[in-house]
Formats: C-alpha cells, structure tokens, sequence
C-alpha cells in the first residue's frame, strides 16, 4: 500500500515510507500516525476542521443495452440511461445503478459479466446503444 488516498474537501492520507501513513487537513494541516482503518476502508470519519471525511469516490455513468423479445414486433427496446453513480469500480456503480432502478430485481443483476437480465451494462452510450440502437 504506497498510494496516496484521497478524500474530499482536499483531505489526503499520505504514505510516509513505513508503513503508516499520514493524514493532511488541508487547514489544520498534518497528523502523523494515521493508519486508514483496514488500509482503505476509512469510508467515512471526522477531522478536527468540521467536515465530515469520505472516500474521494469516482462517478459512473451507468447504461445498459436494449433488448429484442418475442412479442414486440421487431421493434427494440433501446438503450437506457441508469444515471451516474458512485462506486470503488465500474461494477459497484453498476450495483448501485441497478439496486436504484431495479430495487425489486436485484437478483437478476450478474456482476460478474455486469449484466441485468442477460442485457449488459456500459460505462458509455455509445457502446450500450451497439446492439439494439
Ligand atoms: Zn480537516
């Protein structure tokens, strides 16, 4: 574990070469000594500047394709926008998207393969939109 973790309003938690690391307020400044719970798992906590700390989380768009069942006349069911979520990785964007959208189907969500109901998910339109427009 050598990267620097960052979390929002600017707060970091620097490697300092032993192990530790350091945490950076960026008005109270250094706190040496600061070890992120499990390393990386610090979701959330409290600095002595008032904000409440979180992990700097990157932002998905999440699409999904369309689909063609019988019944509908060969006309698709097109691509759709989810919406933009957070997540450590595509995939628990795509969780988040589909736990949003779909909370009653869940179970159809494949993380794996990221997919819901055999229909895959994309981090772009222009992609989720290759198959069925
Ligand atoms: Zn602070």
């Amino acid at each position: 574990m050598d990267e620097t973790i960052e979390y929002k309003f600017g707060h970091k938690c620097v490697p300092n070469g032993t192990g530790d690391y350091t945490f950076v307020c960026p008005t109270k400044g250094k706190k040496p000594g600061f070890i992120p719970w499990g390393y990386r798992k610090l979701l959330t906590g409290y600095c002595k500047c008032g904000y409440v700390i979180m992990l700097q989380k990157e932002t998905f768009d999440v699409w999904m394709e369309g689909y063609l069942a019988t019944g509908m006349e060969g006309i698709p069911q097109r691509a759709t926008y989810l919406g933009s979520y957070e997540g450590d990785t595509f995939a628990d964007a795509c969780e988040a998207a589909i736990k949003d959208n779909y909370p009653n189907d869940t179970k159809l969500f494949d993380k794996t393969r990221l997919s819901w109901w055999g229909c895959r998910m994309y981090d772009n339109e222009t992609d989720a939109r290759k198959s069925f427009g």
